[in-house]
């Protein structure tokens, strides 16, 4: 008898951001020949994941686990810096607060426990990790202090992540088509067979072993927002890519797939009231205004509405966007005085910043389009009787330093505003991603209705459902899909993983 060759598995990947490329990327070192389908052109490339700063968040128990991911930090970066830890049970604690209970456990057991192999293997690929003291870190007695779970992020932001997964891809012999649309899957008795492609020479049906959906959420279709989301968010501005309209979602359910999690959640931010309607891949994430828990936040009426304090940005960001999303207007005003000005985040100081400023708060008030003078006014004085001075402010702790007997109250890092030149930055909602999306359990498998798996059909990243509700801890989306992407990648090439 002759020997037999094996027959490699072809796997087709749709999408090309960070779940897609590392799902790629795994299936081929599982020995399939992997196809990547874009829809992007060229030039845009890449999806939400090269909008972002690149932060991703790990357990890691001390400094020589961090340096697994970083590789050895320097000695001056160590003296100078207190990285913290972040042990995983503080990982699953706050996903699972985050969405008050409702994060599928085996997801999230899955997510954590595989997050720092995962950073690992990437590294290998030639993603490089590093410290974000930007945003991320305050200097307290001359230490750089993190404070929120969240180190470490690829170097070069979101076109550093992607470019460098793209070499990888290249290196591997993975063939990656732009301009290719995935518009239907192509089932056979059950199981997934091809893709049905829309390209630059027309539609054709391309034959494929398995199929991993990494294709991304919602977010930037209109009726689907207004639709599942609810009236009102067809207004908010999308934050990354004009292409995630939720194809892959569509397919999926197409070919039997059930839903998951929460259909009428996402991830939406305070953004740059004169942003663009879609993502600027110049600007990228800088049109957000993070730095809110050190100010004020009022509405047309003049009015605080939400409580800027209530936890540190990486645990309270991604809901507020909806909160000024249903204020009068849809729109809200951030107020700073020059107690904190140092202490704000870098997308304050970019030239196309919407930002007002005065000597004075009266004079403020007259700056602030669309504000009702009176209400701004009062809430500044209400605001400053109600700070518990004797608290002791830090920026790099829940400082407890909170006002007494306001509607709502400020919890952390209250200050009077009360020291010249005070400024303001007006704000709308503009949406990251979507919580809703298709049901896969920890082996990335697409799960039908009955909790069986669709056969070869595999799905990571933003189209997943069932990880995040309501909430989100900043920088578990790219580690969500590099853990899943990866796992799917190597479960479509016919491996365990
Ligand atoms: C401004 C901004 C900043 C962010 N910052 C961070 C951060 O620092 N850390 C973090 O963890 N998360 C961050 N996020 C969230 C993060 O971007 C997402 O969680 C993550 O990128 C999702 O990866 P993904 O691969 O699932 O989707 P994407 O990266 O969006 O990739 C989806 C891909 O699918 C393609 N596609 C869509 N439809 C089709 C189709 N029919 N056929 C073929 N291809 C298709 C798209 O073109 C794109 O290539 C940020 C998001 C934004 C917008």
């Amino acid at each position: 008898m002759r020997d037999q060759v094996p027959v490699k598995r072809r796997v087709v990947v749709v999408g090309a951001g960070n779940a897609a490329l590392c799902a790629a990327l795994s299936a081929r070192e599982g020995g399939a020949a992997v196809t990547v389908l874009e829809r992007a052109p060229r030039s845009e490339h890449g999806g939400n994941s090269r909008f972002t700063m690149a932060s991703m968040r790990f357990a890691y128990r001390n400094l020589d686990e961090l340096q697994e991911v970083t590789g050895q930090l320097g000695a001056d970066e160590i003296e100078t810096s207190d990285y913290g830890s972040y042990p995983e049970s503080r990982f699953v604690r706050d996903l699972e607060r985050m969405s008050c209970g409702r994060a599928d456990p085996g997801l999230v057991a899955t997510l954590v426990a595989r997050s720092r192999p995962t950073l690992c293997w990437m590294r290998g690929l030639g993603v490089e990790f590093v410290p974000l003291y930007a945003g991320q870190a305050f200097e307290i007695d001359g230490r750089r202090r993190f404070w929120g779970g969240l180190t470490l992020q690829a170097r070069g932001g979101g076109p550093g992540l992607v470019a460098s997964l793209r070499r990888a891809a290249v290196r591997a012999g993975i063939e990656v088509l732009h301009e290719s649309r995935a518009v239907r899957l192509q089932v056979d008795e059950g199981a997934v067979r091809g893709v049905e492609v829309d390209g630059p020479s027309g539609l054709r049906l391309l034959a494929a072993d398995a199929v991993v959906l990494a294709s991304g959420g919602f977010e930037a279709n209109r009726e689907w927002r207004r639709r599942y989301l609810g009236e009102g968010w067809e207004a908010a501005k999308v934050r990354g890519s004009r292409y995630n309209t939720g194809d892959g979602i569509r397919m999926g359910l197409e070919a039997g797939a059930a839903r998951a999690g929460q259909w009428t959640g996402c991830h939406a931010v305070a953004w740059d009231l004169n942003a663009p309607e879609v993502g600027n891949l110049e600007v990228r994430h800088r049109y957000q205004k993070h730095s809110y828990p050190l100010g004020i936040v009022v509405n047309a009426r003049g009015e605080r509405f939400l409580d800027e304090g209530a936890d540190f940005r990486n645990y309270t960001y991604a809901r507020y966007g909806r909160d000024v999303l249903e204020q009068p207007g849809r729109f809200a005003w951030q107020v700073f005085d020059a107690r904190v000005a140092d202490l704000l985040r870098d997308e304050y100081r970019q030239p196309h910043a919407s930002r007002v400023t005065a000597d004075s708060v009266e004079e403020l008030a007259g700056r602030l389009e669309g504000v009702d003078e009176e209400g701004f006014l009062r809430t500044v004085r209400d605001f400053n009787a109600a700070v518990r001075r004797h608290v002791r402010f830090d920026p790099a702790a829940r400082d407890g330093r909170s006002t007494h007997g306001l509607d709502p109250d400020k919890s952390n890092w209250a200050n009077p505003l009360d020291r010249p030149p005070f400024e303001a930055f007006a704000v709308t909602c503009g949406i990251t991603f979507t919580f809703g999306g298709l049901r896969i359990d920890r082996g990335a498998r697409v799960l039908d209705e009955s909790g069986r798996p669709v056969p070869d059909l595999f799905a990571a990243g933003e189209l997943v459902g069932g990880l995040f509700h309501d909430n989100y801890p900043g920088g578990s989306g790219l580690t969500a899909g590099a853990v899943f992407g990866r796992i799917a990648g190597m479960r479509a090439a016919g491996h365990d993983a």
